[in-house]
Order: structure tokens, then sequence, then C-alpha cells
């Protein structure tokens, strides 16, 4: 097998740790270049403090923590003091629980604190002021300059240049493809570049014509003089790193000094464009000067919290600059435009090995088997997501949250609203309750609903679950049971795929039999070449050559676009388009008399296209939430034209509009899985109860192969539960004392009257009637496993 050769551009701890992998991985022909010098080359790793605190509600990032700590552990690159997370607030408190629930779903050893015992493991905090801990005892500060020069020195060992003082003005690109990367000394050839530049990613992926959505911002590091605390201390640190999160700090030993890192001043974004380069730079070029007046307050909560410190002074301090996201997350992947450029910015020391790992995986496999990367992906995001205003805002959003407890349905607050559905003017009438999803406003609740509850029961789940949430939601449900409601559905991906060769792509991408009558609406999955779940979607044939896909997101809009031929046209007509599911035992009543279509010959999983009223729509006979119905899509221009055509013969049915919050209830009651949430790209379709869709016998679809594998080995399951409390996801699950998975969906299935929690758990615990637990807070909650579906097993409310 001949080898490609890489230009890796940045020798921070992401190039190397990815110079590491490859080379490992038998890939040699690899040149790591850098502007600076090597391994301190002045880029944020150059100046990094070190904190590894592993915990974080993705359990992706979570698993690439631990590797790089197990990594750095074996690289003699990290002192393994431990970690402590301290509350100050009976809220910081609460929040320490959910972490520790985190922790144990993901498989991170951690304990709970009392104040005495977290003053106990770091003599300096004052008990008095603590109302409890979290303890993670492989946490601890890894030495990333080290870090990087051990990787590099096994790369290099393995046959990798490195090339320091070289300086990336262009790359040459050839037919829509790398060719070569141009530095200040001349010419490199490459077949793949990978852009590892870290705060000068944007202006790197540039040179390709690449937007790159991350902003750099300079974050305030402080260094104590003598701590009298620690005086005498000869080791560079032997109590845990420290986070106090509700002021926005944290803290690590340097011998007798503390270093102080603060999130709670002003965010200070620049433009990568303005980073000075290595020569002009005082320090260092991601290195600007302290501003000692954005630290008083973080001094001042320091020594509140530290008493030691009130006799001690700050000595220095930087403002020193990193990456932040619109989303928290890193940038991984190839460019969509340029074949072989590929990204892996936005990465802290924290997850660099694991991202190394991850992106050595995807270069040398074709697609990373060790972590689930959906969220990760640099082609996730929708075209607003990128433009500059946007990633700026939201970088500078994410600095000054980024210690903040989010509830999982928090939407942003800005920028918004940006997206509406044609919809949107009905739905402010109707009072609707908008939370946030991918830009667009969708309505959670209508509290012009509220006379829906007189004479219904509904339950007041705890006060976290409370959140966004209204009774409304519950009557909402119920009444889309018992007459039938209008949901806004634009929100939700589509795709048009046309073209000669339209039939045999979609056969080869997806695990259904789409090539069937005109009309045929088939359920299958997008799976990668080894077995994982892309995506599940829907594919409607509207034409001999014209399919409309129900996707999830601009991943799947990305993968068609990589793997379609000359032939087949890819459009996402999302913008353009808008849908409303009218669902309900009545729906048929609501909306026959608006057509000339016999809707009760249009059996489920059919489509047609047809009128509503004076409205062109595309109706298809599908519904998430279980009952009889239909999506039914039109152009945007005519959206409020259906919606008021509906809603008008409606009244005579006492039709409602109902929000994501019954939604939500209604399809777990149903069991249909959501990916991102219940599956992701880790899990295959047999584990995740989704067998049914595949087509083995339908010829070759990429993942096939792994998949005649991976059916026969299924060890877990998505498993149903059903509780006495709505939990909310992401929490463990528990068999006695022993953690065995985690929940993925959750809510109150108001027609069930339980509490309905998804969850993987090993198959031998997934049999019905098997009782577990679910960690809560500082709770534990019963649960049960159930047969699926909860609700209308029999289908013959939808097949009505
Ligand atoms: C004050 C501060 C504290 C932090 N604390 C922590 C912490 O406690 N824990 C944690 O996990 N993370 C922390 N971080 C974040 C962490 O330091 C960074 O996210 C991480 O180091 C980024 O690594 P990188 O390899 O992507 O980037 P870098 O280390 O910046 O490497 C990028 C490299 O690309 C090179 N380069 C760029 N452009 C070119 C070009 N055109 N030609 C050639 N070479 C080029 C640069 O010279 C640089 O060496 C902190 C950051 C700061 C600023």
């Amino acid at each position: 097998m001949t080898v490609p050769s890489v230009v890796i551009i940045g020798a921070g701890v992401v190039g190397a740790a990815l110079a590491d992998e490859l080379s490992a991985r038998g890939w040699t022909d690899v040149t790591v270049v850098d502007q600076g010098d090597v391994p301190a080359t002045g880029g944020s790793s150059s100046h990094a403090p070190g904190l590894v605190f592993q915990i974080n509600g993705s359990k992706t990032m979570t698993e690439m923590a631990r590797y790089t700590v197990e990594k750095f552990v074996e690289l003699d690159s990290f002192h393994q003091v431990g970690g402590l997370e301290v509350a100050t607030t009976p809220k910081r408190l609460a929040e320490l629980h959910r972490r520790h629930g985190w922790a144990t779903a993901w498989g991170i050893e951690t304990h709970l604190l009392t104040p005495e015992e977290s003053a106990a493991r770091h003599s300096l905090l004052d008990a008095d002021k603590v109302l409890g801990g979290l303890y993670i005892p492989t946490d601890g500060l890894a030495k990333a300059v080290k870090a990087v020069d051990a990787q590099l020195t096994r790369a290099r060992e393995r046959g990798v240049r490195v090339l320091a003082r070289h300086e990336v003005l262009d790359i040459r690109t050839e037919g829509g493809k790398v060719a070569a990367v141009v530095t200040d000394q001349g010419e490199i050839a490459a077949d793949i570049v990978v852009c590892c530049a870290g705060i000068w990613g944007p202006r790197v992926a540039r040179m390709v014509g690449m937007n790159l959505p991350l902003t750099p911002l300079a974050h305030q590091l402080a260094w104590t003089g003598q701590v009298p605390g620690l005086a005498g201390q000869t080791v560079e640190c032997s109590r845990p790193i420290l986070r106090h999160q509700d002021a926005d700090l944290y803290f690590r030993e340097r011998f007798d000094t503390l270093g102080i890192g603060y999130y709670g001043h002003r965010p200070m974004p620049i433009s990568a464009d303005d980073i000075l380069s290595v020569d002009e730079a005082e320090v260092m070029p991601s290195v600007l000067t302290f501003t000692p007046d954005d630290f008083a307050e973080a001094w001042s909560d320091t020594q509140e919290l530290l008493p030691s410190t009130r006799s001690a002074k700050v000595e220095e301090g930087i403002n020193g600059l990193f990456s932040f996201t619109t989303d928290h997350l890193p940038l991984m992947g190839e460019s969509p435009e340029v074949k072989g450029f590929w990204v892996a910015e936005a990465v802290w020391v924290t997850h660099s090995a694991g991202v190394g790992r991850a992106m050595a995986e995807w270069l040398v496999d074709g697609h990373c088997t060790t972590f689930d990367l959906h969220e990760c992906d640099v082609n996730r995001f929708e075209p607003h997501q990128v433009a500059p205003d946007y990633v700026r805002a939201r970088g500078c959003q994410n600095y000054v949250e980024v210690y903040d407890i989010i509830h999982p349905l928090q939407p942003m607050r800005e920028p918004r609203p940006l997206r509406t559905s044609p919809f949107h003017p009905r739905q402010q009438e109707l009072c609707a309750a908008f939370l946030e999803a991918s830009g667009w406003e969708r309505p959670q609740w209508y509290a012009a609903n509220a006379p829906l509850l007189s004479g219904r029961e509904i339950p007041t789940p705890g006060d976290w679950a409370a959140r966004y949430w209204s009774p409304i939601v519950g009557a909402e449900a119920q009444a889309t049971r018992e007459g039938v409601a209008m949901y806004d559905m634009t929100a939700l991906k589509r795709l048009e795929v046309s073209g000669p060769g339209a039939v045999a792509f979609l056969q080869r991408l997806t695990t259904g039999d789409v090539d069937k009558s005109i009309g045929s609406v088939t359920y299958c999955l997008l799976l990668d070449h080894d077995g994982g779940i892309r995506s599940d979607v829907t594919v409607a044939r509207l034409g001999a050559q014209e399919f409309q896909v129900g996707a999830n997101g601009n991943l799947d809009l990305d993968w068609m676009e990589r793997h379609r031929p000359a032939d087949v046209f890819v459009r996402d007509i999302t913008p353009g388009t808008c849908c409303i599911g009218v669902w309900g035992p009545k729906a048929r009543d609501l909306v026959q008399p608006l057509t000339a279509t016999d809707l009760k010959a249009l059996r489920y999983f059919r489509g047609v296209r047809t009128h509503i009223g004076n409205v062109p729509v595309t109706m298809l006979r599908l519904s998430y939430v279980g009952e009889l119905g239909w999506e039914i899509y039109t152009t945007s221009d005519m959206g409020l034209k259906l919606w008021d055509t509906l809603w008008e013969a409606g009244r005579d049915h006492g039709v409602i509009a109902a929000g994501r919050g019954a939604f939500t209830s209604l399809r777990l009651e149903k069991g249909y899985r959501s990916f991102g949430t219940d599956m992701t790209f880790e899990h295959d379709p047999y584990e995740a109860g989704l067998g049914f869709a595949v087509k083995l016998d339908k010829g070759d679809f990429i993942g096939r192969e792994a998949l005649l594998a991976r059916k026969e080995s299924v060890t877990r399951r998505l498993t149903c539960l059903l509780t006495d409390e709505v939990v909310m996801g992401k929490e463990p699950v528990y068999d006695g004392e022993r953690p065995v998975g985690y929940v993925t969906s959750a809510a109150y299935g108001y027609t069930i009257g339980k509490g309905i929690a998804y969850a993987w758990l090993p198959a031998s615990l997934a049999d019905p009637g098997q009782a577990v637990q679910i960690g809560y807070f500082d709770r534990r909650v019963d649960a049960v496993v159930a047969e699926e579906p909860l609700f209308d097993p029999a289908m013959t409310r939808l097949r009505g």
C-alpha cells in the first residue's frame, strides 16, 4: 500500500499528537511544520497551565480526555494529582451531583465530598466557604510542552520530519485537491494537509477558501508569589487541581505559588489576522499583555476561598489566546470543497491526544471507531452558523458561559430570532413558548392552550425537569391522542435527491430498499463503513428520479455530497419549504374535505403530491407521534396559507397547535429513536433496536459488510425504562451499586401516565421486568425495563 504524504501545520499539542498517532499507524511520510521553535512554538500549548478536568456533558469529549490522560501518563507528561470542583451555592452543589452522574455514565470514577473532606483534599480551601466538592482521582496537570516533545520525538523516530521556523504562507491546490504547502522556505508536496494551527486556524483555512468558525479569545491566567500555605513545597504540585466554577475560577500549584485562571472577565475576542508574528510578539504570539483591572474580582474571590492567599500577591499574568467555537466543541474533518484539506481545531490540551487519535483513525481507516465524532465534525453547521457575526457572538457568549450551569433545553439567547417558519406569526398569536433548533424558532408549547388544562391532572415534574416546561405540554400531548393537533415540523432537515443515478445512489447509501413505486416512503439508515449509524432518514420517492429525504442535519447533506456521483444532485430544500404534521384520530376528518385525494386510500408510509385548498403540497403519511396523519409540506411562500387553511377547517374538529414538548413525550411512548441522542455513530442498528430498517438482502450498501459481523455480537441494547420520576437524559443507570449504562432520551408519557427513559444497557439487563436504578442528582430513581412500544403496539392508530 502506498501511504499518502501528509503535512501537518502546527506543532502544538494537537499537531504533535496527530504526528504520533499517524506514524504509529504506519503513515510516516509526514511533515510537521511550525512557524515557531519546537517544542515551545509560541502557540497556546506553550503557556497552557495544563489543567485536565475530564468530566464533560459530552460522552465523546470525556472519552477523549480520558485517552489524553492515559497517554500523557505513559509519556511521563502528567501529574496525576486529581481534580476537585467545589460548590459555594446550592445550585452548584446540585450541578456537581449532575456532573458526578455524567462521570459515572461515561465511566470516570468520581467522589462527592463534604466540605471537610474537600478541605482535607486541598488544604488551602476554607471549608466554611464550600458546601461540598466533587473529586476526580484521575484528573491532573498536563505538561503540554513536554507532551509535545515526547510525541514529536516518537514520531521522528518513525521517520516523521519536524520543521521549525517554517511559516506556511499558502496552500497550493490542483483540481480541487491539495497539492503542496508553500512555506517561507519553499514548497512541500502533500496529498493531505491537516490544519492544527490553533488560533491561527481561520487564517490557514482561508488559504483554501474555507471559512473556519472559530474565535480566538484572550483568557486571563495569573501567578501569585509565595503562598504561605504552600511554603517549603519542593514538588511542583501535590494537591488536586481546583475549580471554583461559581466564581469562574480555577487553580493549580506551581511549587509554593499558585496559578489562577479566570473566565469571569469581559470577552476579549481578536481576529486571527491580528495575532502578531513570532518575531513581532513581545513574549509569544499567543500571549497578550495582562489587564489587571479585569482580574480584580478574581483575586478577591480567590482570597475569599483560599485564605492563605490573602497575604500573597499576584506577581505576573497573561491574557493568553485560545480558540472558542459556537457550541464549545472542536472542529474536525475534511473541507467540503477542497479534497485533502483537513482540520483539527479548537482543541484543549485536555482532549488533544484523543483528537489526535480520532483524526489518525479517520485519515487512515476512513472513519473513526474509537470515538463518536458526530458532534465534532466541522461540517455540522448550518450556513448561518458560520457567518462571522454569529461565530464571534457565540464564541464570546460561550466564553462567558464556560462554567455556567446550562439546562439541557436552555436555548441560546442571542442572536435570535434567526430562522422563522412561515407559521411564526400565527404561533406568536397563540403565545408560543419558543426554544431554538438549528437557528429555527420552535414552539415548545402554546400558552393559548391553557384552557385545555381544565379537567386534566398533569403531574408536575421535579424542579430541574420543570424548567422550560409547562403543564400545557401534557395537555397538548393528550389532546393529540384524543383529537387532532398541528405540529410545526419545518426545522426537520429536508434534502432533494434527484437525477438519473438517484436510485442507485440511495440504494448504496442507505440500509433500505428505496427502489419501490413512486409514492413509497422508506424508513432506513445511513451507516458508516464500520456499520455505525450516521443518521436515520425517511426516503420518499416522489418521481422516477426524484426523492425527498427527511434527514437529521448538515452532516447528512455533507455525507451525500461526498458520495454522490456526477449524475445525482443533492439539494437542501429545508429553507425554501415548510412542514406541518397534522396528527390525531380526527386528522382525516380535518384534512379530507380540503383535498380531492382520497386520503383513506393513501396508506401508511405512502406519499402523494396534491393540493390542500389552494396550496400545492406533498403529503407523507408518517407520524413520529404514533397517530393517524400526515407530514404536509409546501413551499415557504404558501406556508402561511397552508396553516390558515388547516386551522380554519380544524375549528370544527377542535384542532390545536402543539409544541415540541408534547412531540417528545408522544415519540417516546411510541419508541421512536432520535439520532444524536438515542443512537450515534458508535451504535449499530441491531443494538439500537433498528434492525427492521436494514435490508441485508437488497444488495451491497455502505456498512453492510461490517454489519454482518456486528449483527452476531450484540452486547448492549437501547432499552425502554419506566420510571416514577421524570429524568432528563445522560444520567447513569445502576444495577445495584454497579453503573451499567446511561439514559439517552427521557420524558413523561402523558398517555401511559409514567416517566419514560431510554437507556443503553448491557443486553443481559435489557429484558422486560428487569429492575434497575437511575442516578438523578443526589437520588436514585427506580426504573424497570418495559416491553416497547409503550403505546399502541398493534399500530392500529397509525394504520387506521
Ligand atoms: C491562558 C490559557 C490557559 C489555558 N488553560 C488550559 C488548561 O488548563 N487546560 C486545557 O486543556 N487547555 C487550556 N488552554 C487551552 C489550550 O492551551 C489550547 O486549546 C491548546 O493548547 C491548543 O493547542 P493547538 O495545538 O491546537 O494550538 P497551538 O498550541 O497554538 O499550536 C498551533 C501551532 O500552529 C502554528 N502555526 C499557526 N499558523 C502557522 C503557519 N501559518 N505556519 C506554520 N505554523 C503555524 C503555531 O506556531 C502553533 O505552534 C489554555 C489556553 C490559554 C491561552
